[in-house]
């Protein structure tokens, strides 16, 4: 059977908190009842101590046991539920409670055995006399004979006390009841509410729907981190979603093109209106290849996707990468007729190595792609402050001004580059400017048509 958080919660406190009052009132009662017998016998004793002396205090002050001065002795006894018979020296009855009232002893006892019988339903009546004597300087004076129920019995007061004591836990008990019903409710509903809304999104999230509201904060430390995880997790989501989608849109884009001289080629030359020579066959193979090259880009961008949140970082000295790659691209300068060259001082970055050389590499390759024959690509790093600013400069074709705030953008190629047979499918520098982003650092671009392009990057400096 399942039952919700709140019921389960409710439940659970209320449990604990009746075995609490309960274990507490058991307590309570064992304990007060064992006290509360101890000392209705002391007072019982006590008592009995007290009328004895009062009965001799009358005797000192009168010199001898008279019925009239002990008959309220007598009677105050009766009121406490004990029946006097008192005799003097000689064995002869002064006063006898049965004798003055013998219908309010009765009451009283009835009303005693009422009383017990209400808080002991098994009581027993056990009437019994205690015969004390009255001494006067070593002298018996006279006897008192108390009778009572034994071995002790509640009179109003204790029984009133005792009774209070019950409605008092008995109240307590419901407000714990009310407290713990209250509690376990607020609880459920400060872990429950998250939860509920955490159920909420992920149906969203399965439904498609990304754009959840923020959570609000809750001071529960493992459900603020699901909170999180799952505001993360939708954001991801709808992050890959847009990928996805201008991915394809833009695959669709870039394919259009292509596909569209091809089947019109083709289709002139189906058609008779064009002549099967090799140059035509020639520009139909560019096409082809580009294609070809297109594809494989995008299996580029795929890998890039797929794995630019993982970072593998390492210490190493920028220099010393950016001098590796410049040797490794000396003789496709040389073969093209561009100078390469590059100078920088040490200095320490901590970034994944893989990912700074592939920035790298975009970057001189683009210098190589667009600077003509004759023309020359400068690479150099500087240290600023706590920054590694890498700069690629070449004297090449440069970047039209409506074109420069895009090329970082996907697929996207100045008109320029487009009508080139070197032309890329311009995802090289998405690739670049994500890889410097990811490590926490700036790409910019300064370029003059006809006079060179300027690419600078800033990367932050490991403080060794
Ligand atoms: P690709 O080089 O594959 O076309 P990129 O993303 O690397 O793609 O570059 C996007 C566009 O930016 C290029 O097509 C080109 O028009 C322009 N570009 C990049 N680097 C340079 C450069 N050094 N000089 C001139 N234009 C450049």
């Amino acid at each position: 059977m399942r039952f919700n958080l709140r019921t389960r919660l409710s439940i659970s406190y209320i449990f604990v908190a009746m075995v609490c009052v309960m274990l507490i009132s058991l307590a309570a009662n064992l304990i007060l009842e064992r006290q509360f017998q101890g000392y209705v016998r002391g007072n019982l004793e006590r008592s009995h101590r007290l009328i004895i002396e009062r009965i001799r205090q009358q005797y000192l002050q009168t010199g001898g046991l008279r019925k009239e001065d002990i008959e309220a002795v007598g009677i105050a006894a009766l009121e406490q539920g004990m029946i006097l018979q008192i005799r003097d020296g000689s064995g002869k009855m002064i006063w006898d409670a049965t004798v003055h009232n013998n219908g309010m002893c009765h009451q009283m006892l009835m009303h005693l055995s009422r009383n017990m019988l209400s808080r002991y339903p098994n009581w027993k009546a056990n009437y019994k006399e205690n015969r004390y004597p009255i001494r006067n300087n070593f002298k018996t004076i006279g006897t008192v004979t108390i009778g009572h129920y034994g071995p002790f019995y509640l009179n109003d007061t204790d029984l009133d006390f005792i009774n209070t004591l019950n409605r008092i836990l008995t109240v307590i008990t419901l407000l714990v009841l009310m407290i713990a019903l209250f509690v376990g409710w607020w609880m459920a509903k400060r872990i429950g509410d998250p939860i509920v809304r955490v159920i909420d999104s992920a149906e969203r999230i399965a439904k498609g729907d990304y754009d959840l509201e923020h959570f609000e904060a809750t001071q529960i430390k493992e459900l603020y981190h699901l909170t999180h995880t799952m505001d993360a997790l939708a954001q991801e989501l709808k992050k890959q979603e847009t990928l996805r989608k201008r991915l394809t849109a833009d695959v669709a884009h870039e394919l259009r093109t292509p596909l569209a001289t091809l089947q019109s080629h083709l289709e002139a030359m189906q058609d008779g209106v064009w002549q099967l020579d090799d140059r035509r066959l020639q520009g139909l193979l560019d096409e082809v290849t580009r294609l070809n090259r297109m594809v494989k880009d995008l299996n580029k961008l795929a890998k890039y996707d797929r794995d630019h949140e993982v970072l593998r970082k390492t210490k190493f000295n920028l220099s010393e990468l950016v001098q590796q790659i410049v040797y490794n691209f000396e003789p496709e300068f040389s073969a093209k007729g561009v100078t390469l060259s590059f100078q920088g001082d040490p200095l320490w970055v901590e970034a994944d190595r893989d990912k700074m050389s592939q920035m790298i590499i975009n970057l001189i390759a683009n210098g190589l792609k667009f600077t003509p024959t004759d023309g020359k690509v400068e690479i150099s790093i500087e240290g600023n402050g706590s920054e590694a600013v890498l700069y690629v400069r070449d004297n090449g074709i440069g970047i039209d001004a409506e074109d420069l705030p895009y090329i970082f953008e996907r697929f996207y190629r100045a008109d320029k580059s487009r009508n080139r047979s070197t032309g890329g499918s311009g995802i090289g520098l998405t690739i670049t400017k994500a890889i410097v982003e990811a490590h926490g650092g700036r790409i910019m671009v300064e370029s003059q048509p006809g006079r060179g392009t300027q690419f600078v990057v800033a990367l932050p400096i490991h403080a060794a």
